[in-house]
């Protein structure tokens, strides 16, 4: 199943639990780097350029559900949903 990707204006909701916070992101990056070593071989990056990016796979830190998950907007990015539920933790019974 494809994942949805974040923009400027949206974030990722878990569809099952409601989690906003917190995922664990499998992503395939292709990237130019420049290596700088120093006199003592000890290797920097200094530049990356990506050239591609692929998320695979979200995992919801909650609820471990993958792929799960769908777009909802950020909050404060115009959209008029009251913005009163957002949370950083899982309700309290
Ligand atoms: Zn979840």
């Amino acid at each position: 199943m494809p994942v949805p990707l974040q923009t400027a204006t949206t974030r990722w909701r878990c569809t099952l639990c409601g989690n906003l916070t917190r995922f664990d992101v499998t992503r395939s990056t292709r990237v130019v780097e420049y290596v700088h070593l120093d006199l003592a071989g000890e290797p920097r990056v200094e530049e990356r350029e990506v050239l591609s990016e692929t998320v695979e796979s979200v995992r919801c830190r909650w609820c471990n559900a993958a792929d799960q998950v769908e777009l909802v907007d950020r909050p404060g990015t115009g959209a008029d949903s009251g913005g009163a539920d957002e949370g950083d933790g899982p309700g309290r019974a």
